[in-house]
């Protein structure tokens, strides 16, 4: 609860529509997309960046912990408040302004609140678009915080990728709004403090605004969803598809038949590619080009079809069966496989990044591991395999019933299996948050957490209250 002097202070910095404390208008922000939530203190929604410094200068002046929040759609607990009522969540929801388009530098300046369907929406009149896919609408600084990747990482990386120039507001005594950089692409006149800031979940500072360099539109997509031979198989069609589409494979997606199974069952109106028996393992791939097909020149769906054919004509072909269709009807089976989970659940989500040809290998020790240890857990994965992305979910055979126990051992086994035997990381590209604290404590060495604490330490006063980047003993006191 906030003392009523706190409540008029920081009404009195976003103005009445900026604060929040009613519960069923908090509700909202309390509750994240993919896990439970807390309890706020208040929602404070400033709608400049001088009033997101003046939020944060107050906050360390009294001790006030908070919880920056964009979109809320982070999958890590990292956006929502705890349950203890004392933490405010500082929306940069109202941090929304149309976009300032730069077509000749195509790089576009665009606010913390924007969304990136509105983004995108802005930058197709130009033929222009931010290429980070992800089947949720983020808002471009929980985006930035979080260094987001997603679906088409393969061809045009994360967002630290697109970013050249951030304004952040700090938790400092001062109230500081540092301009970091200008939007430039080549700049070694200073450090690149920019890059601190990218995807580190706001333990540093609030992201206000970013620049952002963004891509031509591609003029012509095609997908299919492709049946590997075995497991082997799946790098062995990565490597030929680089090789012989190069540049153009701008995606390549493994789910498995389980996960495919629940969206199938949970969206009648996606299409079934496999209306006899749904394979074990599939691989989601697209071609695209920003080039217009030339008159009389072979289209990307020929193109396409070539290279499965002769793939298929191999000795010991790495692909046994192929669904060619409208890129989008695929798509929607990808963007579903999330939601899907969520509505069979409890699910239990891992967000792990290997070496490529380490993904299908730790698969297969996680699967009999769990089938003797965790029977009571379905494997329902799937994942960006080209960048090593593993989103290792385990669906609850059970019904809606968690045993916290429990799940706390299957983490830590997960976990264990893939970091200690694969050398993997368990935040691929979700960030730490709460929901990855204990696995940051165990797993990320003492010296890395030092020096990360002590970054932190040079830019924040009081860090964000979901995310710690040093053990306990480092964590500054917020009072
Ligand atoms: C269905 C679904 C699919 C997803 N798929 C992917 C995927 O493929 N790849 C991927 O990378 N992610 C994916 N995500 C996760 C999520 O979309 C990303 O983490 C997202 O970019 C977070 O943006 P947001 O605006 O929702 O941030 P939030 O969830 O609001 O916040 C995320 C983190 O950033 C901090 N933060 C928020 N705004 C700011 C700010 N302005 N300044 C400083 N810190 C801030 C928060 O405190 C929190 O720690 C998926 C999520 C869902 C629900």
């Amino acid at each position: 609860m906030l003392e009523s002097n706190h409540r008029a202070a920081l009404a009195s910095i976003v103005g009445p529509a900026g604060f929040i404390v009613a519960p069923e208008d908090r509700a909202a922000y309390e509750t994240a997309a993919r896990y439970g939530g807390g309890k706020a203190a208040a929602v404070v929604r400033p709608s400049t960046a001088a009033q997101v410094c003046a939020v944060l200068r107050y906050c360390v002046q009294t001790g006030i912990r908070y919880i920056p929040q964009s979109g809320n759609t982070g999958l890590v607990s990292g956006s929502t408040p705890d349950d203890s009522g004392t933490q405010i969540i500082l929306s940069l929801d109202r941090l929304r302004s149309a976009p300032g388009i730069d077509v000749a530098d195509r790089t576009v300046q665009v606010t913390a609140g924007t969304r990136l369907s509105e983004l995108n929406l802005a930058l197709e009149p130009h033929g222009l678009f931010l290429p980070i896919d992800v089947s949720a609408d983020p808002m471009i600084g929980g985006m930035v915080a979080t260094n987001t990747g997603g679906a088409r990482f393969l061809k045009y990386g994360d967002m630290r990728r697109h970013v050249l120039g951030l304004e952040v507001a700090l938790p400092d005594e001062a109230g500081t709004l540092l301009q970091l950089s200008g939007g430039l692409r080549k700049d070694n006149s200073h450090l690149a403090l920019r890059q601190l800031f990218i995807g580190s979940c706001g333990a540093f500072g609030i992201i206000t605004a970013a620049t952002l360099e963004v891509h031509p539109r591609p003029k012509q997509a095609v997908a299919a969803i492709l049946v590997p031979r075995d497991e082997a198989a799946v790098i062995e069609l990565l490597i030929a598809f680089e090789s012989e589409a190069g540049e153009c494979l701008t995606a390549f997606e493994g789910i498995s038949g389980s996960a495919m199974r629940r969206a199938l069952a949970r969206f009648p109106s996606l299409r079934n590619p496999f209306p006899e028996a749904i394979p074990p393992y599939v691989v989601l791939m697209e071609l695209a080009s920003s080039s217009p097909c030339e008159p009389g020149g072979s289209t990307l769906e020929a193109r396409l079809e070539a290279i499965v054919t002769r793939l298929a004509q191999r000795e010991s072909a790495p692909v046994t069966d192929a669904r060619f269709g409208q890129s989008g009807h695929l798509w929607a089976i990808r963007h579903s496989l999330s939601e899907a989970l969520r509505l069979d659940g409890p699910v239990v989500g891992f967000d792990l990044s290997f070496r490529r040809g380490d993904v299908m290998r730790f698969r297969r020790a996680a699967i009999e591991l769990l089938a003797s240890e965790f029977p009571d857990y379905e494997v329902c994965d799937f994942g960006h395999v080209a960048d090593g992305g593993v989103h290792f979910n385990l669906v609850g055979r059970g019904g809606f019933e968690t045993d916290s126990q429990r799940v706390s051992e299957l983490r830590t086994r997960v976990h264990t299996i893939a970091i200690e035997d694969f050398g993997a990381s368990f935040s691929g590209e979700h960030g730490i948050g709460r929901a990855n604290q204990s696995a940051y404590d165990h797993f990320i060495p003492t010296a890395i957490q030092r020096y990360s604490a002590a970054v932190s330490d040079v830019f924040s006063r009081i860090p964000a209250a979901a995310v710690r980047f040093g053990p306990p003993s480092v964590e500054r006191s917020n009072s």
